[in-house]
């Protein structure tokens, strides 16, 4: 696993959730998301919250999504509380605050949200709750759900960010990527309703746009800690069940990966 305490501190860290991807929907387009992928294949695990707003508490918390297996010992967590009694794992890196986010800003990270799907749009109290973890928090209705340029805009934004960030200043940058979130067939020319196949394409084209945003951060010259993965699946039908924010395991299983940039 990945030695948390050899990461902060020294790497900048780049966190980004690709909202409402499934697991079987990212498996088969490996070889499409050479950004994503490039350095290995998705790892399948369970989420902790089967919508948005519960799984980004549970993500900030620092209770990432698990590994799908049996083995707890293969259950090390990144990211943990200090001091709650528990044993915790040498290469978990114990943050003394609420949540992670602030956690890694008492470690002296600049901690910077761009927003995507409509938890994160700061338009009503309760959609400023999860931007409200970070110190720098943005959302535009370019960034969101109907927007079939969502990611191109996102990442033109990080870019800007990036742009006026000293190079010494260590950066947690959270992004949460909507284009994968339904409405997504406009992605999958002639459809017209939302599947798989259109999530595929979604994921293809939001990978094309990662990209930029990864390269912008290797030339910061810096060493990048990535963490990518889904809050949630949904399901198309299956079982009688549609959408997420219930149990089934289009929901529970999403792709994860962590990587050096
Ligand atoms: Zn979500």
């Amino acid at each position: 696993m990945t030695d948390m305490n050899a990461i902060v501190g020294t790497h900048d860290i780049l966190m980004i959730t690709l909202d409402t991807l499934r697991y079987d929907a990212a498996v088969p387009e490996e070889a499409n998301c050479p950004n994503l992928c490039g350095s290995g294949p998705w790892e399948k695990r369970h989420t902790p919250g089967s919508f948005t707003y519960a799984a980004h508490h549970a993500f900030f918390g620092g209770f990432l999504p698990t590994p799908a297996n049996t083995n707890k010992a293969e259950h090390v967590r990144l990211f943990h509380s200090r001091n709650t009694g528990l044993k915790t794992h040498p290469h978990t890196w114990l943050f003394d605050t609420p949540d992670m986010v602030s956690g890694l800003a008492a470690a002296g990270y600049q901690t910077v949200c761009i927003g995507g799907v409509i938890f994160f749009s700061k338009k009503v109290p309760l959609a400023r709750v999860l931007p409200g973890y970070f110190q720098q928090s943005y959302w535009r209705m370019t960034f969101g759900v109907t927007n079939p340029r969502s990611t191109e805009h996102q990442v033109n934004h990080a870019l800007k960010l990036l742009g006026n960030t000293p190079l010494d200043q260590r950066l947690f940058l959270f992004m949460n990527v909507s284009a994968i979130h339904g409405p997504n067939h406009m992605f999958l020319p002639g459809a017209r309703k939302d599947s798989v196949d259109s999530q595929r394409a979604a994921l293809r084209y939001a990978d094309g746009e990662l990209g930029r945003l990864f390269d912008a951060f290797r030339k910061r010259g810096n060493p990048v800690f990535c963490l990518a993965f889904s809050d949630h699946g949904t399901a198309y039908g299956e079982d009688g069940y549609q959408g997420h924010r219930l149990a089934h395991d289009t929901v529970w299983n999403v792709p994860y990966r962590e990587f050096i940039v």
